[in-house]
């Protein structure tokens, strides 16, 4: 039986919709408007795709956004002043610097100059070590998009056997620390996996993905985990974005692997809307704390 499809799409529509409806009641209450500001270095296109569609997202909730291009000349020190301008101004709720920076700029440099209560991409040091001690104050975007969506689809990990495939920063390590957690933003069910992480130099990468239940592959390479490596009835989440002439492919073989998993997701239109949703759900976060409710 082909595997149930995972709409990310659809699922972000309604959490978007429920963001929407609790911005206004914040600003009511408030009077504050949460701001998002984006900055934006050099002229990298899928940034610029990225960053569009983040502030596309943020006028369709309530949420105001702010967009500082800087030249990709621009040197560490200049961005860092910028940095250091939109921590100092009240207005604005949340950060984020859009990675990847160009090359001559440290991006742990400025991931530390982002004051963490600002900090709604959750890469500073000290929202990462919270994360890691059970107690966040906001989590990643990609991993807590991929545990929405498998908490809005009625998927629990609970004891389950996960292999997450990528140790990156932003999607690998931050996932494999949210599921092995005791507790997480959904509670019990959505935490206390068992889980492995997979990379480039691991040996017998295909027999590891093979025992697991679920299987998520964040990697950037095109259609990498194939049939023979999914157990059958797994649930698979794709986090690739991959260009492949005209098309957008993701990190799985999604014609052959929908014929053995569960559950997957597609790409487009799976991680992706996701991602951008959480970043919305943190920037009203970071308003909240900062008008203390
Ligand atoms: P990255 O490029 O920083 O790291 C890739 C990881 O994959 C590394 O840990 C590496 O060890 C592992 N890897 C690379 N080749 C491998 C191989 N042959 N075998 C096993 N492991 C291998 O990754 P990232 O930033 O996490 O991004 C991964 C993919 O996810 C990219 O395609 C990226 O565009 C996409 N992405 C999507 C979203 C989304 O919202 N859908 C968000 C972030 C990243």
């Amino acid at each position: 039986m082909p595997a149930k499809i995972l709409c990310g799409k659809s699922i972000a529509a309604s959490i978007q919709e429920e963001i929407r409806v609790e911005t206004a009641g914040f600003t009511r209450q408030t009077g504050v408007v949460p701001v998002l500001a984006a900055v934006l270095v050099g002229d990298d296109p899928a940034s610029q795709v990225y960053v569009r569609n983040k502030q596309r997202a943020c006028q369709r909730v309530g949420i105001d956004s702010r967009l500082i291009r800087l030249p990709g000349s621009t040197g560490t020190a200049e961005l860092l002043e910028v940095v250091h301008q939109l921590n100092a101004d009240d207005q604005v709720s949340g950060i984020l610097v859009q990675l990847p920076l160009p090359r001559g700029i440290d991006p742990l440099a400025v991931l530390d100059a982002i004051d963490p209560r600002k900090d709604i991409d959750g890469f500073h040091a000290e929202n990462v070590g919270l994360m890691l001690q059970g107690r966040p104050r906001f989590l990643p975007c990609t991993p807590l998009g991929i545990l929405q969506i498998l908490h809005r689809s009625n998927l629990p990990v609970s004891g389950k056997q996960v292999c997450i495939i990528g140790r990156s920063d932003i999607v690998g390590k931050p996932l494999a620390a949210m599921l092995m957690q005791r507790s997480g933003p959904f509670g019990k069910p959505y935490a206390n996996a068992t889980v492995t992480v997979c990379h480039s130099q691991t040996d017998d990468l295909a027999g590891i993905a093979a025992g697991a239940d679920l299987l998520v592959a964040a990697i950037g390479q095109p259609e990498f985990v194939t049939a023979d490596m999914v157990r059958p009835g797994a649930t698979v989440i794709d986090v690739g974005i991959n260009r492949v002439g005209s098309k957008l492919v993701g990190d799985v073989d999604y014609a052959g692997v929908s014929q053995v998993a569960g559950a997957i997701t597609p790409v487009p239109g799976g991680v992706g809307p996701l991602t951008v949703t959480m970043l919305l759900s943190n920037t009203l976060r970071a308003a909240r704390n900062n008008a203390g409710i």
